[in-house]
C-alpha cells in the first residue's frame, strides 16, 4: 500500500520484547524504566494476528528486533508461525547475537534468511564498558556460524560514537575485507529521555570521510552508502538518518512490544492495537500507513524526538 506521499511500504519491523541482556549506554543503561507486565506485552497469537492483517495492505517483509529479541521465550516458535503466514517473503532479525552463538541453525529453521547484528566495539573491553554489563561477543565465532549456515549477506551495526569506536575503522575494515561482510556505522540518534550527552559523542560520517580518504563511494540502498578500499571486499556502510535523511525512500511501519504502531520512528504519534482483530485491525494498518510524516523532524531539533526508548521501539 502507498502512503499519502506514494511511498510504497511493504516493510514490518516487529519488536517482541523490551527487555535486553546488554545495557548500551545510549540506548537503555539503566534497564528498563517503565515495565510492562506480562499481559501488557503482545502475545504470540496477536503478532501473528498483525502479521496476518498487514499481508492484505501489502506487507512483505518483517523485521524482528526488540529489545533484545532472541530473549523472548519461544522466539524460534513465534518467527516459525510468521514464517508461515502466506504473502510473507523475508524475514529478517536484528539481534545483539549474545544468544545466538551456537543457535543459528536453529533461526535459520525457523525461517530467518539474514542478520543484522550488533557490535560497536571489536574490543572486549570497551565492549563491555558501553554495554554496561560484564558480557562479550565471540563476533568471529559469529560471523564463521552465519556463513557455515549461509545466513548471508551479514550486516554488523555499529553506533558511531566520537572518542569511542571511530579510531577503530581500520579494524572495521579489516573484518570486513577477511570475511567479505558490510560494517554499517549508524548516526547516533537522541531518543527517548536518557542521560547521555548525545553531543559529546556525536560525530558526523564527513568527519570519519576526512579521517579515512581511502573509504571511497560503490552504493547506496534506501537506508545506507556503501564505501570500499580500493581491491579490498566487504564494505563499510554508513547510516544517517539526521544528517542525510532517507524519509523519502521510507518504507517501513513498526510494532512495538506492548502493542502500538508507529507510523515514524522519530516522534510521538502511535495507534494502540492490541486486542484488536480483523476489520478493527486492518483499519488500524491503515491508518499508521495513511499517516506517516513526510519526513522526521529531528534535524529541526532535538525536542522533535520519540518519548520511547531505543529499545522499546526496536530501531
Ligand atoms: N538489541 C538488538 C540490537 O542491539 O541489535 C535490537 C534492538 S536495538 C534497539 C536496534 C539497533 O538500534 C541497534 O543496532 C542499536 O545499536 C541501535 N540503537 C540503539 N540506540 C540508538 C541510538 N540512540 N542511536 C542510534 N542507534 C541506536
Ligand atoms: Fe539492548 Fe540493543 Fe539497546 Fe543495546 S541497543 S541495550 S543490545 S536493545
Amino acid at each position: 500500500m502507498k502512503d499519502t506521499f506514494k511511498r510504497e511500504i511493504d516493510y514490518l519491523r516487529i519488536s517482541v520484547t523490551d527487555r535486553c541482556n546488554l545495557r548500551c549506554l545510549y540506548c537503555m543503561p539503566d534497564g528498563i524504566q517503565d515495565k510492562k507486565d506480562h499481559d501488557e506485552i503482545m502475545r504470540d497469537e496477536e503478532i501473528i494476528n498483525v502479521v496476518e492483517e498487514s499481508v492484505k495492505i501489502g506487507i512483505t517483509k518483517i523485521r524482528i528486533t526488540g529489545g533484545e529479541p532472541l530473549l523472548r521465550k519461544g522466539i524460534y516458535n513465534l518467527i516459525s508461525k510468521i514464517n508461515k503466514v502466506k504473502g510473507i517473503k523475508e524475514i529478517t532479525i536484528t539481534t545483539n547475537a549474545i544468544l545466538l552463538v551456537g543457535n543459528v541453525k536453529k533461526l535459520k529453521e525457523a525461517g530467518v534468511s539474514r542478520v543484522n547484528f550488533s557490535l560497536d566495539t571489536l574490543d572486549s573491553e570497551k565492549f563491555k564498558f558501553i554495554s554496561n554489563t560484564s558480557l562479550t561477543l565471540d563476533y568471529v565465532a559469529l560471523i564463521e556460524e552465519l556463513k557455515e549456515y549461509d545466513m548471508q549477506p551479514i550486516k554488523v551495526n555499529a553506533v558511531l560514537l566520537k572518542g569511542f569506536n571511530d579510531s577503530e575503522i581500520p579494524g572495521f575494515i579489516e573484518l570486513a575485507n577477511k570475511y567479505d561482510i558490510s560494517i554499517r556505522l549508524i548516526e547516533l540518534m537522541t531518543i527517548g529521555h536518557l542521560n547521555f550527552d548525545y553531543d559529546k559523542y556525536y560525530i558526523s560520517k564527513d568527519d570519519i570521510l576526512k579521517k579515512y580518504p581511502e573509504l571511497k563511494f560503490v552504493k547506496k540502498d534506501n537506508v545506507s552508502e556503501y564505501y570500499q578500499v580500493d581491491g579490498n571486499k566487504g564494505y563499510i556502510g554508513f547510516i544517517n538518518p539526521i544528517s542525510h535523511k532517507f524519509c523519502s525512500d521510507c518504507n517501513r511501519i513498526r510494532l512495538t512490544a506492548d502493542g502500538h504502531l508507529k507510523p515514524c520512528l522519530h516522534n510521538n504519534d502511535e495507534i494502540m492495537i492490541k486486542e484488536i482483530s480483523g476489520e478493527q485491525l486492518l483499519k488500524k494498518l491503515r491508518e499508521a500507513v495513511k499517516s506517516k510524516p513526510v519526513s522526521h523532524k529531528l534535524d529541526e531539533s532535538k525536542d522533535n524526538r520519540s518519548d520511547r526508548s531505543m529499545n522499546k521501539i526496536g530501531g
